[in-house]
């Protein structure tokens, strides 16, 4: 089995990369980073993210794994002290492997340009570059309403404890396979509407954002911010294509949430 270590950078997750690499080496596992079956990234949830984006084209052949060395992760479950355990539980594969719901975004243009299609763990977020975010919302092929506010935020359900959980979202089950729409203060009066709920969409459910004015958008994909200018539409669906994780014991999902967010 070829594996490969994403790294936060600092100095305890580089410690322990070596570590891990060292322990792996003694399975006789190969390093291999630019086709492994194994990632595991030591940091945090953010770490993953970028190990994520690292190996996003083959997503079908790649597992991830997350050892954690701040607080506990949602995909960083494993702590410092139990990778010696995490390296045999590896080495015996085959692995059991867990797969979650991905976000397609699909970026059409007016003019020339290409359309552009991301894959986002966690999430997508929209804003304007200039001013309030003006933007039709169709659902299914109906137009829905008319947004106008800060912001729009899509997650995937893995993705609905980190932006969208801030913006009051639900929190979705990852067994799901559904993008869950959120706004970010959006403008309500006499003369704007919208929902003023998260939506929660199931697959084949397609949200195309449809912009209003010729404005360029920040769209967010994760941790990556990209500017697009004569954007036509922004279609977000559940992808085909899913995330890999590697289960090695159990830890569900409602015990994470409960861990990471409510105290005793
Ligand atoms: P960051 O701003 O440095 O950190 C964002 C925080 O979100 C970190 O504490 C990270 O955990 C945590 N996080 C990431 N994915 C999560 C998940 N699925 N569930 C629960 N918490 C999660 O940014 P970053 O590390 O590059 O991560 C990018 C992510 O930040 C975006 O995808 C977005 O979800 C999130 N974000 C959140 C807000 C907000 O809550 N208001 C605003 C902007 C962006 P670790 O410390 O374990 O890395």
């Amino acid at each position: 089995m070829k594996f490969a270590i994403q790294s936060k950078g600092d100095e305890l997750s580089e410690k322990l990369k070596v570590k891990i690499s060292r322990y792996l080496y003694g399975f006789d596992l190969v390093c291999d980073e630019d086709e492994p079956d194994i990632v595991i990234s030591v940091g945090g949830d953010g770490t993953l993210l970028h190990a994520f984006h690292r190996y996003v084209n083959r997503l079908s052949e790649t597992a991830f794994v997350g050892v954690h060395t701040g607080h506990l992760g949602f995909y960083a479950d494993w702590t410092p002290d139990e990778v010696e355990k995490l390296v045999i539980h590896l080495a015996k594969t085959p692995f059991q492997v867990v797969e979650y719901p991905l976000l397609e975004v699909n970026i059409r243009f007016n003019g020339e340009e290409a359309d552009k299609r991301y894959l986002a763990l966690n999430e997508s977020t929209v804003k304007s570059m200039e001013g309030s975010l003006v933007i039709d919302v169709i659902i299914k092929g109906d137009r829905f309403e008319t947004f106008r506010g800060d912001g729009l935020c899509i997650s995937t359900p893995t993705g609905s404890t980190a932006y969208n959980k801030a913006l009051n979202g639900a929190i979705l089950h990852p067994s799901l396979s559904a993008i869950q729409l959120a706004e970010m203060a959006s403008i309500n009066n006499r003369v704007f509407r919208t929902i003023g709920s998260p939506l929660v969409l199931p697959e084949h459910h397609t949200c195309i954002l449809k912009p209003v004015n010729d404005v360029n958008f920040d769209i967010s994909i994760d941790h990556l911010f990209l500017t697009h200018k004569n954007v036509k539409s922004i279609r977000c669906r559940v992808a085909e294509e899913r995330v890999r994780f590697a289960r090695l014991r159990p830890f569900p999902f409602w015990k994470r949430v409960r861990e990471s967010f409510v105290r005793d």
